[in-house]
């Protein structure tokens, strides 16, 4: 596990986020972070191996077992970045608002390193505002690409809530930090991030580098 990739996009000296470094216990923390970069996105963050496993999710989660979320496998982030929330000054990586969405701790279902491995993530969320079973799993490409295409899905059960009569990202925009909130931009096209090429740079990989 590595935060040299997280590190070498930051100079610390022009923005306020966390220096990458290890933490000494674990204590299965989640985060997800609602952050207005050149695209709106939600960074979806499980601790796993002393770092935080992290997923750009243009549309955030739905708790619609029915609505997959597009959910782009970025590089591992600090324990610590599960508490920065501001703004990350222009002319640096991902530059805009940061708030944290919601967090609190996650359970696997199964062997999480195994899991996480094999493209098949089974999880339980205890958060403020998400709940219940849900599964991580990865579309196709193969293990260890930048920018692997995962999708992020509420399982059926007592949390589920369907689509048409509830949005999440819409009932609680707020930081569970704070009372802040980030204005809406436009999303990333999910089709944009669902694309993928493992050749060639297309549009849609350079939009998913860009929603990291
Ligand atoms: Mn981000």
């Amino acid at each position: 596990m590595s935060l040299k990739e997280y590190n070498r996009k930051r100079d610390f000296k022009k923005t306020q986020e966390p220096k990458g470094q290890l933490p000494k216990q674990s204590r299965n923390r989640f985060v997800i972070q609602k952050h207005a970069a050149s695209r709106l996105h939600y960074d979806f963050r499980l601790e796993l191996d002393g770092t935080l496993k992290s997923w750009a999710v243009p549309k955030g989660p739905s708790l619609d077992p029915g609505d997959k979320r597009m959910a782009v496998h970025v590089e591992d982030h600090p324990i610590d970045y599960g508490r920065f929330e501001g703004t990350i000054p222009k002319g640096q990586y991902g530059a805009g608002e940061v708030i944290v969405w919601d967090n609190g701790t996650w359970q696997p279902v199964g062997d999480a390193r195994a899991g996480h491995r094999a493209g098949k993530l089974k999880l339980r969320l205890d958060g403020k505002k998400l709940h219940g079973g849900w599964t991580l799993v990865r579309m196709h490409g193969r293990e260890g690409e930048r920018q692997e295409p995962w999708l992020l899905i509420k399982e059926r059960d007592d949390e589920a809530r369907p689509a048409s009569e509830y949005d999440v990202t819409v009932a609680e925009p707020k930081s569970v930090l704070s009372d802040r909130t980030i204005a809406d931009k436009a999303t990333a096209s999910p089709r944009a991030a669902a694309a993928d090429d493992s050749k060639q740079k297309t549009p849609a990989r350079r939009a998913a580098r860009k929603t990291a």
